[in-house]
């Protein structure tokens, strides 16, 4: 027993009521066991109870031994004076206060304990594999949808830390979020390094000019700092150099671009040809995507093709085979899940709007789910991911709670931890 599974066990009233009685012999009756108070001072605040023909109502503090309570130095705190119960596991010794005293261990079933350690000693990465064919769907679904707001709203705090301001300015953060992504987690830091040193509206000033875009782009990048061969890399090389000194600019270090291991048409100066193509054909693109909610009509906004030089490149000075440096069906769909459906969420919220936050979450429920090893290892373990809206919640799910055993705090965990074994 520890005191996290305690208090677990309290918060959902998982031991059995009949009988409960006080040191002294008095029956206890839980009418409702309280809100669990995650800050400082009692554990389980404004619970009623019954002791014998009294009803009372106020604080309650949960311990495994009741020699905590002296161990934390509880008699000397003001905010343990008027607590209603002290609800110990064991009372292994006196606590010598005239605060009423409840022994539960006898009353917790053993399955409970048992389930709990089997989750969180489990060897297997997700701890609970093999379990979850006993818990209901209807469970697992109200569970995803909250942990996909919870993603959301994790994205969001990054991202307003990021800011270092309120997320008032929309489009500067569709713009940074937009710049991450095209980084495809390899270029992430370096595509929102980019953004964050190049102001939007010096590239709003030039939208409408292919060649400048790039030219700031991969100047900023630092991709035009060397010797080139070929015309166009050096024509881009002047307009930087042009544009540098007219708003500034220090390029960000070019050694911050990773090219190993990667596919080429992954390659960073494919990704900054395409997004700006992507800068160049969007005006006021937050103002466009902000209330789209069907994969049809964002995906011809978002779908770009790199400029002609890109069509027999990958790098600069390097001819390769004919292609076309299209964006892909599933590069399209990444984008729309990690930036524009979670800006779409959050900014209904901000503005109070519900039935656009449910828009926004249908949008992800409408693309497939996403492939990678946490999903496999969710597939195996018999949970497929059906939408692009389950495969986030997975995700996850996976990365905080199971991976660092938070069981308890996991409707799964609650579902599997309450359940009473088959005889
Ligand atoms: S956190 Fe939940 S889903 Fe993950 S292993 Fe524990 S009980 Fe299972």
């Amino acid at each position: 027993m520890n005191e996290a599974l305690l208090q677990f066990i309290w918060k959902y009233s998982l031991y059995n009521p009949a009988a409960l009685e006080t040191a002294e012999g008095e029956p206890v009756t839980i009418i409702h066991p309280g809100q669990h108070n995650t800050n400082a001072g009692p554990d389980f605040l404004d619970a009623r109870i019954k002791i014998g023909e009294t009803k009372l109502a106020g604080n309650i503090e949960l311990h495994v031994n009741s020699s905590d309570w002296l161990k934390h130095d509880h008699q000397n705190d003001d905010a343990y004076k008027n607590l209603i119960l002290h609800v110990v596991y064991h009372n292994d010794v006196p606590t010598f206060n005239n605060i009423p005293l409840l022994e539960i261990a006898t009353h917790i079933p053993k399955h409970i304990e048992a389930k709990y350690t089997s989750l969180v000693n489990a060897k297997h990465s997700l701890p609970c594999s093999g379990m979850l064919g006993a818990v209901k769907d209807i469970t697992k679904e109200t569970w995803l949808t909250r942990l996909l707001a919870e993603r959301w709203e994790q994205k969001l705090e990054e991202w307003k830390a990021l800011q270092k301001k309120e997320v008032d300015d929309w489009q500067n953060l569709l713009y940074w979020r937009m710049a991450a992504n095209f980084g495809f987690k390899v270029n992430t830091t370096s595509f929102l390094m980019l953004a964050q040193s190049l102001d939007i509206n010096i590239l709003a000033k030039h939208r409408e000019n292919l060649f400048q875009v790039e030219a700031l782009l991969f100047g900023q990048a630092g991709m035009l700092e060397g010797d080139f061969e070929e015309k166009y890399p050096n024509k881009l090389k002047e307009e930087y150099s042009y544009l540098s000194k007219k708003y500034k600019l220090k390029p960000i270090p070019v050694h911050l671009w990773k090219f190993m291991r990667m596919r080429p048409p992954n390659f960073p100066t494919v990704r900054l040809a395409q997004f700006a193509a992507l800068i160049h054909k969007s005006v006021h693109l937050f103002s466009q995507v902000i209330e789209v909610y069907s994969v049809k009509e964002l995906t011809p906004m978002v779908e770009v093709i790199a400029s002609e030089y890109w069509d027999d490149h990958f790098r600069f000075d390097e001819v390769s085979v004919y292609a076309p440096k299209h964006m892909g069906r599933s590069s399209v769909q990444n984008i729309i899940v990690n930036t524009i459906a979670p800006i779409q969420f959050l900014y209904a919220q901000r503005h109070g709007s519900i039935a656009q936050k449910e828009q926004a979450l249908r949008l992800l429920e409408s693309l497939p789910a996403e492939k990678n090893n946490i999903l496999n290892t969710w597939q195996e373990s018999g949970w497929e991911a059906s939408s692009a809206a389950q495969s986030q919640s997975l995700i996850q799910l996976y990365n905080n709670y199971c991976t660092p055993r938070n069981c308890l705090n996991c409707a799964i965990g609650l579902s599997i931890i309450k359940s009473v074994p088959q005889e």
